[in-house]
């Protein structure tokens, strides 16, 4: 680059910020830059396209181009050689336009007589604003400087975009950021909530792309590089000896914080009339267009880590960020490319909900929002660069999906559903304290689920009977070590106070599958869920279980204590777990500790091959609990996971409920209680089912156990039983329309 070119570019940015900063309207403005850009570039054409809606670009201003075509002329995003820019986030330089592959001719703009064509997209972060286009008679390549020059350009328009330059009369441009936006994600956490957007990471708004020195800003940048280096460093030593992978991720900031690449390009954006900070979010713009279209995951999460680099450095520039950002809103709605258990545990119940641009169904984040039961949508493309702090919202957990800036008809629809919920949560508190009896005078015991000591207070506010499953994994998941055993103890002793006297059956870690912990090496197994998990694991590395045997029956500290056992697919599996434990309980005795008063050992029924095992199990086990999750992806052979296959297969299929049935009467049989902890417990149709065919216990998320209980003290438990039988009989491959018949016609 000559020292000419850096002036030129710098100048004509002078004039940008010029034209930018006179009074006008958006399209006057839009006007008097494609004349300087064109008068700059030396070209007979400038025009600028911007997209209407998601898929539609529309000529919005142009030097050269008949003055009629704007406003009128639309391409299609991949349409023509404009629409190629936009789609690929890239440059085309095409010395003989008209001749290239894809060219679209639009006989109202003229430009037949152009031959060359450079088009630049206009970006920030990922979003798309427009492209930005010169063209000329002479047939000639634009040189890499050019290009260099027009994307530095490019950059500053999307900033004078999102702060809302190009908006007025005329309306080049819709204001961004606020605009309805409804998003459709996927579904991890049931619930609706109404709120204030909060972003986790906040945006950073640069206010200033175009610099008055460009010594002064690349001094400012290498200020800001070196300190991004220390703090790296530091976080680097701070972390020696603890876990690989965040040691990784943190060499590769590294790596990219000494990288003389990217120092390099925005060393010479800042020479070409750009501030540090719109030198850094150009950068990070093109490495996140480049996001999108790298197949390779590994490579993937390193753009990752150069975005999250970029972001510490926009941080540091702006004084933006964590420290000075917003404060949490009321009602907030919490908002996030991704987010850790630990963080997410940090903000706790203060969250109406969540939405997440990433996240999967099974990961630790989404297994923290179940426990605190927040409502959250995952997969909402572009949340995070479509939200602002405090932009109103409203989410539904249930459909998964996610209203930014709602307006008023969605808004009312919205509440109307909230309404609706909250009679129903008001019916379901005038029952709370009743039991679960049905109009044939069954009693169903309903018990709810937990993991972390922030759920037991929803004893008393649902009216559950007890604990039916503590999860607890989670304290192993949200460190990144393993937890001590005092530690545990303590809270095991809490969990127990907390239930004052209710029974609370504690489920013995069930990791490996879905459940990976962070400090654990991860295996690489072809089918996790299938693969090396839960007491598999517990039976192998035995130290981790005695360790937690010892810690639960040092929390009892001599209350009654019940444990189980996760994912027991043989008797044998169960003998050797059960043996390990009454080991731990005679260490224990010999060391002089209190033991429990009683001791119950049960196990999860989450194999099909459990259900026909010998009658010597069902004798042995003081209780059973079906995991009815795991059951159903072993039984049905889909995924719990995978959304492609996730709810081909109906709980009340009847095969399904058939094996229900057959381990209820196996348990009847042994004498020995039998409970269902799945999901599906949690559903009142497929409660009333699994009470038909003979359940008498159920554990579920505590916000369920109000809808259950309602339904169940409504409904005649034999008349179910016969629609059962009778859609059984008649071949049908579920009984859910019958049932649901049968509801609907006053059963
Ligand atoms: C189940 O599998 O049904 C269960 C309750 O355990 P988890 O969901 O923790 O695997
Ligand atoms: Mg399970």
């Amino acid at each position: 680059m000559t020292e000419q070119t850096e002036t030129r570019s710098r100048k004509l940015l002078g004039r940008l910020r010029d034209a930018l900063a006179a009074e006008g309207a958006g399209q006057e403005r839009l006007d008097r830059i494609t004349h300087l850009i064109a008068d700059s570039m030396r070209t007979e054409v400038c025009s600028i396209y911007l997209f209407r809606d998601e898929d539609t670009l529309e000529l919005c201003a142009t030097q050269g181009l008949n003055a009629e075509a704007v406003h009128k002329t639309r391409l299609r995003l991949g349409e023509g050689l404009v629409g190629r820019v936009a789609r690929f986030s890239r440059p085309v330089n095409a010395p003989d336009a008209p001749s290239e592959k894809g060219f679209r001719y639009m006989p109202e703009t003229g430009e037949e007589v152009f031959s060359s064509f450079l088009g630049v997209p206009i970006q920030r972060l990922g979003e798309r604003l427009g492209v930005l286009v010169v063209q000329s008679r002479e047939a000639r390549e634009f040189s890499g400087d050019e290009i260099y020059g027009l994307e530095v350009v490019a950059m500053v328009l999307a900033e004078m975009a999102e702060l809302g330059a190009f908006i007025g009369e005329g309306a080049a441009l819709s204001a961004p950021h606020q605009q309805p936006v409804v998003i459709n994600g996927g579904v991890a956490q049931e619930g609706v909530a109404e709120g204030r957007a909060y972003l986790h990471e906040p945006r950073v708004i640069v206010t200033r792309p175009i610099a008055e020195d460009p010594h002064l800003e690349a001094r400012r940048l290498r200020g800001a590089i070196n300190f991004l280096r220390v703090s790296v460093d530091d976080m680097l030593s701070a972390e020696e000896g603890g876990d690989k992978e965040q040691l990784q991720v943190l060499e590769a900031y590294r790596m990219f914080a000494n990288s003389k690449g990217w120092m390099r390009r925005m060393e010479e954006d800042i020479a070409r009339g750009l501030t540090a900070e719109a030198a850094v979010e150009k950068e990070q713009s093109s490495a996140r267009a480049r996001l999108g279209q790298v197949p390779d995951a590994y490579l993937r999460e390193r753009l990752y880590d150069l975005d999250d680099l970029s972001n510490r450095l926009l941080r540091i520039l702006t004084g933006q960020g964590a420290d000075a950002g917003a404060e949490l809103p009321e009602n907030p709605i919490l908002v996030a490319r991704n987010i850790g258990p630990a963080e997410l545990l940090e903000y706790g119940r203060k969250l109406k909900g969540i939405v997440l641009e990433e996240g999967s169904v099974g990961s630790h984040a989404t297994i923290v929002a179940r426990a605190l039961a927040i409502p959250l949508v995952i997969h909402a493309a572009r949340i995070t660069t479509e939200a602002l702090n405090g932009d109103h919202m409203m989410i539904d957990g249930e459909q998964g999906i996610v209203h930014l800036r709602p307006d008023d008809t969605v808004v009312a629809a919205f509440r109307d559903k909230m309404a609706m919920q909250a009679k129903a949560q008001e019916r379901y508190v005038s029952i709370r304290d009743k039991p679960a009896e049905t109009l044939s005078g069954e009693v169903i015991t309903l018990k709810m689920n937990a993991g972390l000591m922030a759920d037991l207070p929803s004893l008393e506010g649902s009216g559950a009977e007890g604990v039916g499953l503590f999860r607890t994994e989670l304290q192993f998941l949200i460190r990144n070590k393993v937890p001590r055993r005092g530690e545990l103890a303590a809270l095991y002793a809490r969990v127990m106070d907390a239930a004052k006297g209710r029974p609370v059956i504690f489920r013995t870690l069930d990791i490996g599958s879905d459940k990976v912990l962070p400090y654990m090496k991860p295996q690489d197994e072809p089918n996790p869920a299938l693969g090396w998990r839960a007491i598999r694991v517990g039976l192998d590395k035995p130290g981790v279980m005695r360790m937690q045997a010892q810690a639960l029956l040092r929390g009892a500290g001599g209350r009654p204590l019940a444990v189980m056992f996760p994912m027991i697919a043989q008797f044998e599996e169960f003998k050797a777990a059960r043996a390990l434990f009454l080991r731990e309980v005679e260490r224990e005795r010999t060391l002089g500790h209190v033991l429990p008063e009683r001791l119950e050992i049960g196990a999860m029924l989450e194999t099909p091959s459990l259900a026909f095992a010998p009658a010597q199990f069902f004798g042995m086990a003081d209780f059973i609990s079906i995991g009815g999750n795991d059951l159903k992806q072993f039984f049905f052979a889909a995924d719990r996971e995978n959304e492609l296959v996730r709810k081909r297969y109906d709980t009340l299929n009847v095969s399904f409920l058939g094996l229900v049935e057959h381990i209820a009467r196996r348990c009847d049989e042994a004498g020995t209680p039998v409970s269902f902890c799945g999901e599906d417990a949690g559903r009142p149709v497929e409660a009333l089912c699994f009470a038909a065919v003979g359940l008498r216990s159920l554990s579920m998320r505590p916000a369920s156990i109000g809808p259950v209980k309602h339904l169940l003290r409504q409904s005649d438990l034999r008349a179910a039983r016969r629609v059962i039988e009778e859609a059984r009989a008649s071949g049908r491959q579920s009984v859910r329309p019958a049932i649901m018949e049968w509801l609907r016609s006053g059963g």
